[in-house]
């Protein structure tokens, strides 16, 4: 029996140490009310038990014990270890994240500590006292109401819960005044129970063939990316794995990057594997997330959960194989708060640890994972045509500056994309129009002093919403009223510059009188059940075109729609980010898998000032292998990933002058350590945030030196640079691999 413990807890501080006292048998895993601070009680998680005393002298012991089982296995607990290793944060932090709220209590004080009790429903039952032959004709006629429900229960075999009867509580207490039923209370059932049986469609030729590569691979590597076109019936592969996988008695674990963007994908695997596929994400009650967790806790395994990142944290007894469907997909990284993770980098993680497989899929891989399979570290299966007669999206490039010379422009649309879209209305058809700004227009103008309203906390301009008549910060959310003529030299009128979705759907209306459109984006999509009504209004074809941004270009199906407008390729290119090439190719050819995806022959109309620029003349193709060479040999040139690792070092501060100090010398010192690999501290575009002024330090290494030694490096330098100047007021935040 160990005498020490040191227990995780849901802080941004490290382990500490509690003294066992009367709690002999805890055990590694299990949750432990522990007083942190004055008075402040904590759920704490037991990371590991010893009979090492601390060398600060007294220890506090553990107030209580929670729950009859752990609430982490061994592997669960080395998945956090290595995250907060890996993204250079605390476990502490990892746990914040990790558990859904209600299984972790905290409260001020002793006394107001709650642990989480599961829910618990009412049983009826039936006791040996039940009347049988004349006694139960008697109770017929004079208490019909009582013998019914003792008939319902009799037929139920002996118990049902109170819910699922309807008989109301005087009835109910006069039977159990009789002696004739009991009432208890029992724990909810869970409601994960092995899935068994699928009903899937049959494979294609090219499917059946992509699915046997992908088994081979697996025999060889633990990690496969299955590089399938849009439409080419990705799903359906990863259905026969998921089936065999479960059918083995293992765990499935299928990610998404955006659940709510994946309504569809959860009602078609309901459709194939039952209703017993469980949809976890952060955006469920965490009650319901809590229900999931200690549901899955019991289960016994043959588990299949769809879920956003998040679902990584889940307690998977035997994990079987990963899915992580559109791998690209930015939104797999969480940039705030701690841990800033990558979601399919610690599924491949997690995978590892349960000695699982992970399947990456998607129809434009990113680039770090390409590399891996060239390198021949992943297994690399290709899937090149879409399923049945569909055929590939055509893709064209329209000169946005010619066409304004020969008059060939009307607002931002050029006419062959007009002609296209009248068209298509006439033939009863669906367009959807992506542009990737959201509001009116990104900003206003003077002509003639050049003016821009700006936010007054965050150094960015104000983007024009509801018609152009108010300004609204896209970080703070400031708004104001926008002014007609400028505050600065007022003799002129502010003009709106660039569009955003807003004044596209406002411009086609005009164009367009007669057709119905929708708008989809981060002001209109406000709600799951906001998007769900959006989406699914388009796909009844209750709408004619559908504007939006980026969220149109992810994983949605809709029968009828056969041409894209792509209205400003421009801005995907020029985004300020070394990923934008890539990004700008994976969005053009991502929206272009949205249509055409029955029969019909789908069009896409890329609208751009540059129509012979590299990429995009690639992205029409579209040759992945190529704009995969272009794009590596720059980033090979620059030092970039996947040849390199970054980790950016956000330095905030409302003090700009302490801030330019810390920065200046975090920077000084890590360039001792680390040379040319250090760059800045420089000011981010976005230099100013809700009042806090931003510096930015980037790290870059080489791929082929330790990564472990360096981040234990930077870690000691962050630490002595706090312990010498005493300055603990500038907020200083690694972000590994940030994306
Ligand atoms: P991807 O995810 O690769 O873009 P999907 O899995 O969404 O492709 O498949 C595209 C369309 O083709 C879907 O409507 C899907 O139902 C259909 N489909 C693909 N494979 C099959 C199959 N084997 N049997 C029936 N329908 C299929
Ligand atoms: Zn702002
Ligand atoms: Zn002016």
């Amino acid at each position: 029996m160990s005498a020490f413990a040191d227990i995780i807890l849901p802080l941004a501080q490290p382990c500490y140490t509690f003294a066992v006292g009367e709690h002999p048998n805890i055990s590694v895993g299990d949750a432990v009310a522990v007083q942190f601070g004055k008075q402040a009680v904590y759920t704490g998680i037991v990371r590991r038990l010893h009979d090492e005393p601390p060398k600060s002298g007294r220890t506090k012991s553990i107030i209580s014990r929670l729950y009859d089982t752990p609430l982490l296995s061994p592997e669960q607990i080395r998945f956090w270890e290595w995250m907060a290793d890996y993204y250079m944060c605390t476990i502490g932090e990892v746990m914040r994240m990790a558990l859904p709220t209600t299984i972790k209590p905290h409260a001020r004080n002793v006394a107001e500590f709650e642990p989480y009790a599961p829910r618990c429903e009412r049983i009826l039952k039936l006791t040996d006292a039940v009347p049988k032959g004349d006694e139960m004709e008697r109770m017929r006629r004079r208490a019909p109401r009582r013998a019914a429900l003792v008939e319902q229960l009799r037929e139920a075999g002996g118990e049902l819960p109170r819910c699922a009867v309807e008989a109301d509580a005087a009835v109910i207490s006069a039977l159990v005044k009789a002696g004739i039923v009991t009432i208890f209370e029992r724990e909810c059932a869970s409601q994960f129970s092995p899935i068994s049986g699928a009903s899937l469609p049959s494979l294609s030729a090219p499917q059946t063939t992509a699915l046997e590569q992908v088994c081979e691979q697996f025999e060889q590597h633990n990690v496969v990316v299955l590089h399938g076109v849009t439409g080419s019936g990705k799903t359906e592969i990863y259905a026969r794995l998921i089936a065999d996988t479960l059918a083995r008695g293992e765990d499935v674990l299928y990610l998404v990057p955006e659940i709510s963007l994946s309504q569809q994908l959860v009602a078609r695997m309901r459709l194939m594997f039952g209703e017993r596929v469980t949809a976890y994400h952060s955006k469920l009650t965490p009650q319901r997330r809590t229900r999931i967790y200690t549901d899955l806790l019991r289960a016994p395994s043959g588990n299949f959960v769809i879920g956003a990142r998040s679902a990584l944290f889940l307690p998977f007894a035997r994990l079987g194989l990963v899915v992580v469907d559109e791998e690209h997909d930015s939104s797999y990284k969480q940039s705030e708060p701690a841990p800033r993770y990558n979601g399919r980098d610690a599924a491949i993680m997690l995978a590892a640890i349960h000695g699982a497989k992970t399947l990456l899929g998607s129809a434009t891989p990113a680039l770090e994972s390409y590399a891996n399979t060239l390198s021949g570290k992943y297994g690399y299966v290709a899937l090149g045509e879409r399923y049945g007669d569909a055929l590939p999206p055509q893709i064209i490039l329209s000169d946005t500056i010619r066409a304004a010379k020969r008059g060939e422009r009307k607002s931002h649309f050029n006419t062959i994309l007009l002609d296209k879209i009248e068209e298509r209305l006439g033939r009863g058809e669906q367009v959807m129009l992506f542009q990737n700004r959201r509001g009116y227009s990104p900003y206003i103008e003077c002509p003639e002093c050049g003016w821009t309203a700006r936010c007054p906390h965050c150094n960015v301009t104000l983007s024009q919403h509801a018609s152009g008549a108010s300004l609204k910060c896209h970080y703070c959310g400031y708004m104001s009223p926008a002014p007609r003529r400028c505050p600065a030299c007022r003799t002129a009128e502010v003009r709106p510059m660039g569009f955003g979705t807003e004044r596209v759907e406002e411009e086609i209306q005009r164009i367009f009188p007669t057709a119905r459109i929708l708008r989809l984006d981060g002001d209109t999509a406000t709600s799951d059940a906001a998007y769900e009504r959006i989406i699914s209004g388009f796909a009844r074809h209750e709408a004619d075109i559908l504007v939006g941004t980026r969220i149109i270009a992810k994983g949605l199906d809709f029968e009828r729609v056969t041409l894209i407008g792509i209205l400003n390729a421009d801005n995907l290119l020029n985004a300020p980010d070394f990923r934008a090439g890539e990004r700008a190719w994976q969005t053009i050819v991502q929206m272009a898998g949205r249509c055409g995806r029955r029969n019909g022959e789908g069009e896409v109309i890329v609208q751009t000032s540059d129509p012979q620029h590299a990429l995009l003349t690639l992205a029409a193709e579209p040759l992945y292998e190529k704009m995969a060479a272009t794009i590596l040999a720059e980033r090979k040139l620059f030092s970039y990933p996947p040849y390199t690792r970054l980790i950016r070092i956000t330095l905030r501060d409302a003090d700009a002058q302490r801030l330019a100090t810390t920065a200046t010398a975090l920077g000084g010192a890590l360039r001792e350590r680390f040379g040319a690999r250090v760059f800045g501290p420089v000011s981010p575009l976005l230099d100013r945030l809700r009042g806090e002024h931003i510096v930015e330090i980037m790290l870059k290494i080489e791929v082929e030196s330790s990564f472990a030694r360096a981040k234990q490096i930077l870690r000691e330098q962050i630490d002595a640079l706090r312990h010498e100047s005493g300055n603990r007021k500038t907020v200083i935040i690694c972000d590994v691999d940030f994306a």
